[in-house]
């Protein structure tokens, strides 16, 4: 039987989830029964910042988009915006315009330029996803552009597509000062838009770069030599309910090319890896030229 909610505390309901909305959270469970402290009325947002302890660590399983929680209801099937439109390219300005001048969370007022969205193809079947913009990204308004930016697109063309095939995001959209690694609450408070994005491009494969994008897309708090060398099943969060047509994508992990950069012997590993992911995606490199 349908549990019918006093109106008031419907009321009340409807003025938080609003407020969620504003925050860009769209996705509210509740917990089985077997939860007993909880109340029938106890109602989290997954993605909430305010609801997630401060663990730099630690990643909460809870907040896994790949290891979706099964015993998890979702009771307010709200559609987000881009839910109304099927066209990839009208999703993702539907999502860049609910995400507006950002300032969710304090990267907003640390000196950051601009937002970077993301770039690419809308339909690509293969999406890499880094940790933050840096200076040059920040400047230019589109992630990956720097050194960095440089040999991810070498490291495309190696596997026998464009930069334009692909689309490229990061866990956070605005700058780290000083380029420092994005803090716990700034991921949770960035991420969900970053998972409606690939929810939108249903990739087949999503390329996490460095640690910190594999950690919060699969939230798994591992080193990289045990995130690396398998495919992982990848279903963002919130996707889940909205699309029975796409099942969602393999996940890799692999260095950042920042981190390559910096430690070159690592090029082959990486290479492995992109390898894997071409050999799922039917992908041969480029003939040589003599
Ligand atoms: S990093 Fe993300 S959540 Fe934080 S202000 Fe920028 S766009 Fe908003």
């Amino acid at each position: 039987m349908p549990t019918v909610l006093d109106p008031q505390l419907r009321r009340a309901l409807a003025e938080r989830m609003r407020y969620y909305h504003e925050l860009g959270i769209y996705d509210f469970y509740r917990r089985e029964p077997q939860a007993p402290e909880r109340s029938a009325v106890a109602i989290e947002a997954v993605e909430s910042p305010a609801t997630q302890p401060e663990l730099r660590e630690e990643m909460s399983p809870r907040k896994s988009a790949a290891v979706a929680a099964v015993a998890e209801e979702n009771i307010f099937a709200v559609p987000k915006p881009e839910q109304s439109v099927s066209d990839p390219v009208a999703a993702l300005k539907l999502i860049r315009q609910d995400l507006g001048d950002c300032t969710r969370c304090k990267l907003h007022k640390q000196g950051r330029k601009q937002i970077v969205f993301g770039v690419g193809n809308p339909k690509a079947e293969l999406m890499f996803v880094g940790e933050g913009p840096g200076a040059d990204e920040d400047a230019q308004g589109e992630p990956f552009v720097g050194r960095a930016g440089q040999l991810l697109n070498n490291m495309i063309k190696a596997m026998g597509i464009q930069r334009e095939q692909v689309y490229i995001a990061n866990v956070v959209k605005c700058r780290p000062p000083g380029n420092r690694t994005p803090e716990r609450d700034e991921c949770d408070t960035c991420s969900p838009f970053l998972m409606r994005q690939i929810a939108v491009i249903k990739p087949k494969v999503v390329v996490a770069l460095g640690a910190v994008a594999a950690k919060n897309l699969l939230a798994i708090n591992a080193p990289m030599s045990e995130l690396r060398g398998r495919f992982y099943d990848f279903m963002p969060s919130g996707a889940r309910s909205s699309d029975p047509s796409w099942q969602g994508a393999r996940l890799a992990v692999t260095y950042h090319p920042a981190f390559l950069l910096r430690d070159p012997r690592q090029k082959g590993e990486a290479w492995k890896d992109l390898q894997m992911v071409m050999k799922y995606l039917g992908l041969t490199p480029p003939q040589k030229s003599e």
